[in-house]
């Protein structure tokens, strides 16, 4: 596509309109959406809001008064609508590390006498260490065992407790086959965790139509959350009553203004709350959830394709002479929403690229890696975003001391 072919094509997307709910600095291309999602023009007056009314003014009554309380469970059934959970199976919480520790607590105890966790060595690393630590914790013969991403499917067994994966791979954008993995890990009598941080608002997820055990996933990626926003968790509701994390407080209790000394668990996903949520960013969250009750997952997945796959064809033709090479399949049902190519000196091409207004990241070993948020990113961003990336290649403008040095967050 030529860049006025990008321009018309902008012009006809039946999406566009979405773009304008979303704060876009001047200047910027931002193709991070899958690490921190631009902030939704609704958030700020929620936020002010809650502050300066509900906090200043109504204070405790406002756990009632502006359904504080309830929140996590409200902002939970947006969310299930995204990832085809059933209502009331969602609730937001914490962060995709303790959310995991509590469902992965909850199947290990669903599956005594099996001692394996199933990963792949592709997973978040967060995820791998959250298993390690509950087993040293454990202290009962648990193991984490993690093969290659394509292995995972052939390796589930009937030793194997639980298998935890990460539908979409934060490098790559592999994407796991989620209906084949629960088929087989059900039929071998194990349980399976998704981490569904870079599929929840990128892709279309049916974790129901999938018959899926337990997910977890951020909420401030593609759905635009805020910096630390909480995260989410979903649990089947066949497990909802079984399941019982080993992280529990009062807000997870029956009744917790009986202040019983003596632990109950509430019925349904209430359990999986431990103590009180941060209620400025789940006020936040909520705010920007409300940007998508009009998404539909489908639309925005074929945009998604459509931006990816022009990113990938425009990057391969102006820049084959640098040596990039595309990370992950190049097949569209086997990818997530992002684009990462292996490129020597990619610290470096990034700051470059940052520093020319067009934001992706960077993850070791040598990946630049870029987020196309089918809500707000356009053809013709992705058009530019090639260019100025062929243009520093060409012209080696990354290799400067500044670009060069790394800084702490890449
Ligand atoms: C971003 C990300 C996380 C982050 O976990 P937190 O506990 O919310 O910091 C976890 N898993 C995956 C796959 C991620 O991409």
């Amino acid at each position: 596509m030529t860049r006025e072919e990008c321009l018309k094509r902008d012009q006809t997307d039946e999406l566009r309109h979405f773009r304008d709910r979303y704060a876009i600095p001047r200047g910027m291309i931002y193709l991070d959406g899958n690490s921190l999602g631009l902030m939704p023009r609704a958030v700020p007056e929620r936020v002010a809001h809650a502050v300066s009314v509900q906090w200043a003014e109504d204070l405790i009554t406002s756990w009632n008064k502006h359904g504080w309380f309830h929140l996590p469970r409200v902002a939970g059934n947006k969310i299930a609508r995204l990832i085809g959970a059933a209502t009331d199976s969602v609730i937001v919480a914490d962060t995709i590390s303790v959310n995991l520790f509590k469902v992965l607590s909850a199947a290990l105890a669903l599956r005594r006498g099996r001692k394996v966790i199933l990963s792949d060595s592709g997973n978040f690393p967060s995820d791998l260490y959250v298993a390690q630590g509950l087993n040293r914790f454990l202290a009962d013969g648990h193991s984490l065992k993690a093969v290659a991403p394509e292995d995972v499917l052939d390796a589930i067994s009937t030793d194997v407790a639980v298998v935890m994966v990460t539908e979409v791979d934060y490098r790559t954008a592999r994407r796991h086959d989620m209906k084949a993995i629960v088929t087989k890990a059900h039929a071998q009598g194990a349980l399976v965790i998704w981490d569904l941080a870079h599929s929840a608002g990128a892709i279309p997820v049916d974790l129901m139509g999938a018959d899926c055990d337990f997910a977890i996933g951020c909420t401030y990626k593609y759905i635009n959350g805020g910096p630390g926003s909480p995260a989410f968790v979903f649990v089947h509701p066949r497990l909802q009553n079984e399941a019982e994390p080993a992280l529990v407080g009062w807000w997870g209790h029956a009744n917790p203004f009986a202040f019983s000394p003596e632990w109950q668990p509430a019925s349904g996903m209430v359990r999986q709350q431990c103590g009180t949520q941060a209620m400025l960013s789940m006020v936040a969250l909520d705010a920007a959830l409300d940007t998508w009750a009009d998404a539909d997952m489908q639309k925005l997945h074929a945009k998604s394709k459509d931006l990816c796959g022009l990113f990938i064809a425009l990057v391969e033709e102006r820049c084959a002479r640098h040596g990039l090479k595309l990370a992950g399949p190049r097949d569209f049902a086997a990818r997530g929403s992002h684009v990462s190519f292996h490129c020597p000196e990619g610290y470096a091409v990034m700051q470059a690229l940052i520093a020319a207004g067009v934001v992706g990241d960077f993850r070791a070993p040598d990946l630049i890696r870029f987020g196309f948020a089918p809500l707000y990113n356009s053809f013709t961003e992705t058009f530019d975003a090639a260019e100025t990336l062929g243009h520093i290649l060409d012209t080696r403008s990354w290799n400067r001391p500044e670009f060069l040095a790394k800084k702490s967050v890449t």
